[in-house]
């Protein structure tokens, strides 16, 4: 094999991929897999021409999304796919923070990202821009649900063929959500595990870009823009303590990345960042190895109400799992019933409807203030990434009813006397 780094290296900081375990250099092509030692690769920058090239204010009047980081994201083009993806909202949560006990507590609020209302817009606007580069003109993955609806989208916006594959047991708002955007989609009759197995066989013989697959290093540098604007929008600090979810694992090393990278080329000021991550315990690899103290991942089969973060053979699990541990943060797993009550409490006390992942994050970040895993002083920045309208069936029957009335004011009068009195929800505004 030729290992042949760097590409036109006048034009990107891009300087080709490296494998994370055994270190040997690849161009910057679709793979994603070490011929040496099967070990996965990852982008690699020139980290000193980065530096030369980025300022504060350089981002600031940069696009109102993800590429205003595009200095440090893995594409050549001067026009990526632009869809609005990124800059959501990172929320001051003082009502649920009172209620956790906490004094600092951040929501970064993905549910509302563009397009399609999950986190991965940011991996698939990368995945796309660059599978656009290399030339290919169908693109695929293998999904749990949010991936198929952001592939299926922004194919559709840059004119790219597309055929994604999902479990055939998902949410219907996820089967919609992507149907909508008429790609070709096959629903397996297996688990996302079966289902990535198959894909990885399709993009063997077929040539397509999976965007998960062979332009996987590509895809996951996507999610350091989930920590560049935490910084920014925290006044370009770090927080003490960042909550995310788990499937995969890499949103979550990627995020690690991201602090870390902007540190590195003088952005923010070094601080040490605690790393937690949450796991359904229907779908737990990553948080019962992180428990019994071991290095390595035992496969599941997944059985969990949170269908997005059910991999049961985590590909960037052990990674997660050593960033956990090197950063003095836990990894924690929740049931369904936790998941189903966090979600009722994110919607009650900040108005934010997040879909069974975000439960995940929500029910795990109680849990481990609970345990005293995190300290009310610390700036907790707590990562929902999917939105709920998603998610439906997750709630349907546990939460109320409309009050059903005759369009008469005194039917309403009788119905307000059976409802609960409004002024007794304990509902007291928190000031800021
Ligand atoms: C895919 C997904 C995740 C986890 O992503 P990984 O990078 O694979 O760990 C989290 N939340 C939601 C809503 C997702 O769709
Ligand atoms: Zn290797």
């Amino acid at each position: 094999m030729t290992a042949t780094p760097v590409l036109s290296a006048s034009l990107t900081a891009i300087a080709g991929l490296r494998c994370k375990e055994c270190g040997t250099e690849y161009a910057a092509q679709a793979t994603h897999v070490c011929e040496m030692c099967f070990g996965p690769l990852e982008v690699k920058y020139d980290y000193a021409k980065i530096k030369r090239n980025v300022s504060r204010e350089k981002i600031q009047s940069g696009p109102h999304s993800i590429w205003r980081y595009k200095d440090f994201l893995p594409v050549e083009s001067d026009h990526p796919i632009d869809v609005g993806t990124g800059m959501t909202p990172l929320i001051k949560a003082n009502r649920l923070a009172q209620h956790l006990g906490l004094k600092n507590l951040y929501i970064k609020n993905d549910a509302v990202n563009m397009p399609t209302l999950s986190f991965k817009d940011r991996v698939v606007s990368v995945a796309l821009t660059r599978a656009r580069e290399l030339g290919f003109s169908t693109v695929s993955c293998a999904s749990t649900g949010n991936l198929a609806n952001s592939t299926a989208a922004i194919a559709a916006h840059a004119g790219l063929d597309c055929c994604v594959f999902i479990p055939a047991d998902l949410e219907a708002g996820k089967v919609l959500g992507t149907l909508i955007y008429n790609p070709t989609l096959m629903a397996v009759n297996g688990n996302y595990d079966q289902v990535n197995r198959l894909c990885s066989e399709v993009a063997n013989t077929h040539g397509w870009g999976f965007v998960n697959i062979n332009l996987r290093p590509y895809y996951s540098e996507g999610s350091k823009t989930l920590a560049y604007e935490v910084a920014e929008q925290l006044d370009w600090q770090l927080p003490d303590h960042v909550v995310a979810p788990l499937a995969s694992g890499s949103l979550f090393t990627k995020i690690y990345k991201g602090f870390r990278e902007f540190v590195e080329v003088g952005l923010v000021e070094d601080k040490a960042v605690r790393f937690s991550g949450a796991q359904a315990a229907g779908c737990n690899p990553i948080a019962t190895a992180f428990k019994q103290g071991r290095d390595f991942i035992t496969p599941v089969k997944p059985d969990t109400v949170a269908k997005s973060l059910a991999i049961g053979n985590p590909a960037d699990g052990v990674y997660a799992l050593e960033l956990a541990r090197k950063t003095n943060g836990n990894i924690e797993d929740v049931t369904d019933a936790e998941i189903i009550d966090a979600m009722k409490l994110l919607a009650e006390t900040e108005g934010i409807f997040t879909e069974t992942a975000g439960g995940t994050t929500i029910a795990t970040l109680k849990k481990l203030v609970e345990a005293g895993k995190i300290s009310p002083d610390e700036t907790t920045v707590v990562y929902i990434t999917g939105n709920g309208l998603k998610t439906q069936e997750a709630v349907h029957g546990k939460i109320g009813a409309p009050l059903t009335i005759e369009p008469q004011l005194e039917s309403f009068e009788q119905a307000l006397k059976q409802a609960q009195p409004l002024d007794q929800l304990g509902k007291q505004p928190v000031l800021a």
